[in-house]
């Protein structure tokens, strides 16, 4: 299965990429997380984001678009199963993408569009803590980890809060993707490959419609 994730800041992504990356084996790409490690690094490039990153801004898309196509390039599993994460964010990557999926002959299968609303969001994002070390998402109230203070997967004590995690560049993020999304969904309603879902609900809810669309597209694809 080739998908796209996409949706709001906050709408659940890092959470549910996890566990769709496990069921259907999928190379998982997140471009958020990707440039997070560049900066980490302090690579050329990670020099080069921080700014535009820090304060909730998008990065070049040439410069995503190539470290997207390199991964996909890359890409080991069967089928070149993968999980786009964060990418495309504009509808000039959407072409973009398009041409390296061309390219490799690995055309995409679905959009999975996550809908949610602003309010709901700017609650989700301030109280959202991440694995320094492995990047599982928790948050303080609605999924806090099994034991306080401790990542339930790779056992690290440091659960952080994002420095773009703030409710001022929260605003903004969501702003940035209000002006970007609707050209973008045009682009992939036209290609008549989108699936929405309702994100507002307990993601437990919003995994079993997931399920219910990637084991459609299945059945339909082995008839
Ligand atoms: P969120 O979905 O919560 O905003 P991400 O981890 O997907 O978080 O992205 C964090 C930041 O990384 C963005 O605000 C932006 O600066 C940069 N970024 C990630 N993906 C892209 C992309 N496809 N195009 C441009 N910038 C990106
Ligand atoms: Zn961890």
């Amino acid at each position: 299965m080739r998908l796209v994730l996409l949706g709001p800041p906050g709408a659940g992504k890092g959470t549910l990429c996890t566990t769709l990356k496990k069921s259907f084996d999928l190379l998982h790409i997140s471009t958020g997380d990707i440039l997070r490690e560049e900066m980490k690094q302090g690579t050329k490039i990670g020099l080069e984001i921080k700014e535009l990153m820090d304060s909730g801004n998008l990065v070049r898309d040439e410069l995503v678009s190539e470290i997207v196509r390199n991964r996909l390039t890359e890409n080991d599993k069967e089928d070149k199963a993968f999980l786009l994460d964060g990418y495309p964010r504009t509808l000039s990557q959407a072409i973009d993408l398009d041409k390296i999926l061309e390219e490799l002959n690995t055309p995409l299968d679905l959009v999975l569009y996550l809908e949610s609303s602003p309010a709901l969001i700017i609650k989700r994002l301030t109280g959202r803590r991440v694995c320094k070390d492995c990047g599982a998402v928790y948050h303080i109230t609605n999924r806090p980890p099994k034991v306080e203070g401790t990542c339930d997967y790779c056992g690290s004590h440091e659960l952080i809060q994002r420095k773009d995690d703030t409710e001022e560049t929260i605003t903004h993020r969501m702003a940035v993707y209000l002006d970007t999304i609707n050209p973008l969904m045009n682009y992939y309603d036209a290609q008549k490959k989108v699936r929405r879902v309702d994100s507002d609900r307990d993601p437990e809810y919003v995994q079993k419609d997931l399920f219910k669309f990637l084991d459609e597209k299945r059945t339909t694809d082995s008839d």
